[in-house]
This record gives structure tokens, C-alpha cells and sequence, in this order.
């Protein structure tokens, strides 16, 4: 993709015309590698807004979302929020209080990127939610999280 329009030109250089090559080849490189670096930049650029994009999602809006479609919103208030769990070593993060009444789910900046990520994470916190901080992953968990197999 990136090399098509520039090697045409190449081919129409007379193969004595040796400073005339050599300038083209050279300006091959030239033109491909700043296209490799435009390249590079828009994807950065589509990485950057993506990123951004999932940080504005209103949390307790997408959590209310899965909470009416999955759990036909029976699923108690709990806030929901962006935190740094780099720590922790993972994406998500739901807390409850002493009676095991869940208080809060915290979701990690760094790991969730996507709208996708964002969705996954939160529906297994939400299972997390509806069954307790004792089943942890166990077998109650797991059929919670049975409900989203399409
Ligand atoms: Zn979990």
C-alpha cells in the first residue's frame, strides 16, 4: 500500500542514468519512510482519541446499561469509576463492605482501551456484584457469567 505510486517511477528510470537512480531510490526512501511515519502518527492519533473516547463513557450509565439488559436491573447502586490498579495488576476492581453489600466497582485507566474492553470488564464486575465477594470466581460466578454468552 504504501509503496505502489513511488515504485512506478522507479521502473521508468534508464538503468545507465546511475545518479539519476541512485537520487530516486533515495528519494524512495525518503517518501516511504515519511509516509511510514504519517502512518504511524494517524494510528497514534486513532489510538489517542479511542483512548479518550472510552474515558468520557458516563460509567454508571454502561453499568445500569448491562444491569437492565442481563440482570433485569436488579443489580444494586453501586458508584463507578476510573482508578490506577496498575498495583493490583487488573482491570477491575469491586469492593464491598463489611455485611457484603457491594459499595463500588473500580476499573483500571491503563488495561481498558476500548469500548469492548470497557463492556467485558464491567459485566464481570457486575456478576461480581450480583453474587457476593465470597463466591469470588466460583461456580455461582460462573453462572452469573453465563448470561452473556451469545
Ligand atoms: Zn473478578
Amino acid at each position: 500500500m504504501l509503496g505502489w505510486p513511488f515504485e512506478q517511477n522507479i521502473r521508468t528510470i534508464p538503468p545507465e542514468n546511475h545518479s539519476g537512480y541512485a537520487f530516486e531510490v533515495r528519494r524512495f526512501f525518503q517518501i516511504t519512510v515519511s509516509s511510514i511515519a504519517v502512518v504511524i502518527i494517524l494510528l497514534g492519533a486513532g489510538y489517542a482519541y479511542s483512548h479518550e473516547a472510552v474515558y468520557h463513557v458516563n460509567l454508571f450509565q454502561q453499568y445500569q446499561q448491562i444491569n437492565r439488559e442481563s440482570f433485569d436491573a436488579k443489580l444494586p447502586y453501586v458508584s463507578v469509576s476510573w482508578a490506577d490498579l496498575s498495583t493490583q495488576n487488573t482491570d477491575g476492581v469491586t469492593s464491598f463492605d463489611d455485611n457484603d453489600r457491594p459499595v463500588s466497582i473500580e476499573l483500571d485507566r491503563q488495561h481498558i482501551t476500548s469500548a469492548r474492553d470497557l463492556r467485558a470488564v464491567l459485566r464481570h464486575q457486575a456478576c461480581h456484584v450480583s453474587v457476593g465477594e465470597k463466591a469470588a470466581h466460583g461456580s455461582a460466578w460462573q453462572h452469573c457469567m453465563d448470561r452473556f454468552r451469545d
